[in-house]
């Protein structure tokens, strides 16, 4: 029987579904507790993020490589092994212009194969994510239909000749949720989730606009200050010093 509370998992596998590196910040203090619980947490992103910088001089290919190895060091300071990420290799900004089909069914052999205790993955019923985020949109409902797809056994016939049987995920958790209502105690990983944040030095500060891979001393203080400021004020309403919000799903 799986535990209504999370901290309370151990031995548990769950996927992340992001569309970009740095998705899975949003419940990076989570990923890290449940690591340090011995669960396995694996994180997938839809796409490379090949387009994120406005420093002239980038190319897709060159920016490929660093969002690879950024998200590569950020999973490591949660605690996440590289061969835990899974890399679909997606275009950035074009998630909804891929296949649904070939989509959906990439997603739902990972599901398959993984056989996660829980998803995570965007709410895709946020305003910002509904009208303005192409990628979080699709990757968010993308996921679901994935789901879907993972539980019933006439979705993609050939899955059950290559040996992945059907499995029904127990529950969600979505972030950048308008209704959260479920609350994870971060205090004790919120320092792993800062330095998970600040290894994606391509996207913040002045790298965004020319990319050297170092970050600042400065904009290592303004993103602790940030993210401490805004877990707080997350947390306070439920009585926690810092804390990751969610929206449960369960019977997803
Ligand atoms: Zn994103």
């Amino acid at each position: 029987m799986l535990p209504e509370r999370i901290e309370e998992w151990t031995g548990r596998t769950v996927v992340c579904f992001g569309a970009h590196p740095d998705d899975d910040l949003h419940a990076a203090g989570t990923f890290a507790r449940l690591v340090a619980a011995g669960n396995a947490v694996h994180l997938v992103m839809y796409t490379d993020d090949d387009k994120g910088s406005l420093d002239r001089s980038m190319t897709s290919a060159r920016l490929t490589q660093i969002r690879r190895r950024e998200q590569e060091s950020a999973a490591r300071a949660l605690g996440i092994p590289p061969e835990n990420l899974h890399w679909l290799g997606h275009g950035d900004g074009e998630l909804e212009y891929v296949d649904r089909r070939a989509l959906c069914r990439e997603a739902a052999a990972l599901l398959r194969r993984l056989r996660p205790d829980a998803v995570f993955s965007f709410d895709p019923g946020t305003h910002w994510e509904q009208w303005h985020k192409s990628d979080h949109r699709s990757a968010a409902q993308n996921t679901l239909d994935a789901i879907r797809a993972a539980r019933w056994h006439l979705y993609f016939p050939e899955f059950l000749e290559a040996g992945l049987e059907p499995y029904e995920v127990p529950v969600c958790f979505f972030f950048e949720s308008r209704e959260p209502d479920y609350f994870v105690d971060i205090e004790a990983t919120l320092a792993q989730k800062i330095e998970a944040f600040c290894a994606h030095v391509s996207q913040f500060g002045r790298r965004l606009y020319k990319y050297e891979p170092e970050l600042h001393a400065e904009d290592r203080a303004a993103f602790d200050t940030a993210i401490r400021d805004y877990t707080a004020s997350v947390g306070a309403p439920h009585g926690l010093a810092f804390a990751e919000a969610f929206r449960r799903l369960t019977d997803p």
